[in-house]
């Protein structure tokens, strides 16, 4: 793959794939075939090329840096079932633009991996249209979502990750695979949508609000982070079965889910 931008944008998070094996091993992730794709920062076309490659009903992509949106505009020009957007995907609204059984591929800029990445769980109406997510993280990010419980990146992201997507398949990707070279490793992630939650959160962003409280003191016990949200925390302790001298990462997701829905019962 050329690249031709002259002077890619680090403002913009622009590091362009350039390995045409692992550009199919992303896109041979899932059966792409009379799929809906909306791919996330188009850059100069790679991935969309192997995309369609794979036969897709439709792919929609939303680029922000105005000469890649021209550049993708005319490498694209003649494909009936192609749309390039130009905007800022947090702003996009995605229920407008999926539809039923959507894929959603990004090779995602890293400066805002984690932000896109929430908005796809958080500000969605859910359970989502999209039938995939395949998203291109930096690895240390990467790890981040797909923690478990008594590791130290365990924590935020892997919690609301866990409450609304199961991650199907992940590779790590070297960074000798891009145009300019980063400094990190990525790390490619495939995600679906739970079928069947049977936690009864009703605001997600509690979830945000006390993995935030929890994890900003991850080697503090939590007892003290529990006196501050429950009138009676010894009766939590009791029925999910944690004890005030853990630490936040010693609380498994399930117990997590369990201690939001407790929060939110006392009215909050
Ligand atoms: N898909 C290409 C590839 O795999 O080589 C480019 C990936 S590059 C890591 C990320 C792309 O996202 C860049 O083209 C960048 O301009 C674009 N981008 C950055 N911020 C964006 C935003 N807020 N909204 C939409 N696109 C954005």
């Amino acid at each position: 793959m050329k690249i031709s931008v002259l002077k890619p944008k680090k403002s913009l998070g622009q590091n362009f794939l350039v390995d045409n094996n692992v550009l199919k091993k992303i896109v041979t992730t899932t059966k792409v075939e009379e799929s809906n794709i909306l791919e996330i920062g188009g850059g100069e076309g790679a991935l969309t090329k192997f995309i369609l490659m794979e036969n897709p009903k439709s792919i929609t992509v939303i680029e922000k840096d105005k000469y890649l949106y021209h550049t993708l505009s005319e490498k694209f020009y003649n494909k009936k079932n192609v749309k390039i957007l130009k905007g800022d995907v947090l702003k996009f609204r995605f229920d407008d633009y999926l539809s039923e059984n959507s894929i959603i591929f990004g090779n995602l800029p890293y400066n805002i991996s984690t932000k896109i990445f929430t908005n796809l769980i958080t500000k969605i109406s859910w359970p989502p249209k999209y039938k995939s997510l395949i998203l291109m993280f930096q690895k240390e990010v990467g790890e981040k979502i797909i923690a478990k419980f008594k590791t130290k990146n365990y924590g935020r992201l892997s919690l609301l990750s866990n409450f609304r997507l199961d991650v199907l398949n992940k590779f790590i990707v070297s960074k000798n695979c891009f145009f300019p070279k980063p400094k990190v490793d990525s790390m490619v992630i495939h995600f679906k949508p739970k079928k069947n939650n049977k936690f009864e959160i009703k605001e997600i962003k509690n979830i945000e609000k006390i993995s935030n409280i929890f994890f900003s003191k991850r080697r503090k016990m939590i007892n003290k982070s529990m006196n501050k949200l429950f009138n009676n925390p010894e009766k939590i302790y009791k029925s999910i079965k944690i004890s005030p001298n853990n630490r936040p990462s010693d609380i498994n997701n399930h117990q997590f889910f369990q201690l939001i829905e407790a929060y939110e019962k006392e009215g909050n």
